[in-house]
């Protein structure tokens, strides 16, 4: 799939589920009312999603939410598209999870074909992760991280860098994660869907958190790609990665290769824009796949060529509605 800006379309990431057991204070708002489950695409619809994404050459799919391993029978579609990995259809699937089932789960993650795991974790003292998580539950999320790397999964972390509240923290997580083995993402806030509070007191640019790094850490640009939109430095002292999502400070639009599904079949050509096309009707209008097919060629064929997020005290609304929960991180 080539989109009118000549980008290859080769990756989706699907959110399976818009609930959460977690409700981070930059996310969602504590009392969020959730889709009714009927508007949900069944786990065969979601498999059947995939497989017409692969026949028309994705390569990478990552599964996210919302939570994604609290959806109830979520493992049957793990396998059902892992099939698609040990046949060579597919390059890789992956997920993205706040942690909190993976003590429960690693084992049959990494046997349904899953290679790498994001886990989510903004901080490493106790206090401040239940002040960020509101529901989370610290203990189990570092079990499921320690149950991941166990079960040969290669873990990343991803940690939004919130200013005042984890930005005294980036060294101790740059070190832990030398520590384990594991690479670590910083990613700035992205204006997303109604919550509580403010965001532009939350807002820290990263290339200001990348000069204060730098006093510490020998970091050097190297060209790592994940087919995401990170930029990579090589830390000298731990030998890990580290990466910076800028999608404020610096747009990363011109190498996009992905679309987003949601967990009612909507998909988004991009984060940042509200244009969208709706894929549940026509994967439930007939049993053959031309009909889905179609639609989602005719999205791509509206892919934009970027989003416009402004975070400043001019701009109060969200740049864009929905919740990141929504369309997926
Ligand atoms: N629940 C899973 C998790 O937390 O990893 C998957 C979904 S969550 C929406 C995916 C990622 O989006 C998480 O790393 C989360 O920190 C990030 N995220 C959520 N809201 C965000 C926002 N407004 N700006 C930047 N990142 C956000
Ligand atoms: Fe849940 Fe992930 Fe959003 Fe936190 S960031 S509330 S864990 S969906």
């Amino acid at each position: 799939m080539i989109d009118p800006f000549g980008r290859q379309i080769d990756y989706v990431r699907i959110s399976v589920t818009d609930r959460c057991d977690f409700r981070c204070v930059y996310c969602m708002a504590e009392n969020m009312t959730f889709l009714p489950k009927a508007e949900l695409l069944t786990l065969e619809e979601l498999a059947r999603l995939c497989d017409t994404f692969i026949d028309l050459g994705v390569r990478k799919i990552r599964l996210t939410g919302g939570e994604p391993l609290v959806r109830k029978g979520i493992m049957t579609l793990f396998e059902q598209i892992g099939a698609n990995v040990a046949s060579g259809r597919l390059d890789e699937l992956t997920v993205t999870t706040n942690g909190s089932q993976l003590a429960r789960f690693a084992p049959d993650l990494y046997r349904t074909g899953v290679r790498r795991v994001n886990v989510s974790l903004d901080t490493l003292d106790p206090v401040r992760f239940q002040a960020i998580t509101r529901w989370g539950k610290y203990d189990r999320v570092m079990a499921g991280i320690e149950a991941a790397k166990a079960a040969g999964l290669k873990v990343k972390i991803n940690t939004v860098a919130l200013k005042g509240v984890n930005d005294d923290e980036f060294d101790r997580l740059i070190a832990w994660c030398g520590a384990e083995g594991f690479d670590l993402t910083l990613i700035e806030t992205m204006p997303l869907g109604d919550i509580d509070g403010d965001r532009t007191d939350q807002y820290l640019p990263l290339s200001m958190v990348r000069a204060r790094l730098e006093q510490r850490w020998t970091l050097t640009d190297i060209p790592h790609k994940t087919s995401g939109p990170a930029r990579y430095v090589a830390i000298g002292e731990t030998g890990g990665r580290l990466g910076f999502i800028t999608p404020l400070s610096h747009n990363f639009c011109e190498a996009c290769n992905r679309v987003r599904v949601t967990c009612t079949g909507t998909m988004f050509m991009c984060l940042g824009q509200e244009d969208n096309c709706e894929l549940r009707e026509a994967l439930r209008a007939s049993e053959g796949d031309d009909l889905v097919k179609q639609a989602i060629l005719d999205g791509i064929a509206r892919k934009p060529k970027g989003h416009d997020f402004v975070i400043d005290r001019r701009h109060q609304k969200p740049a864009v509605g929905r919740h990141m929960s929504v369309t997926g991180g």
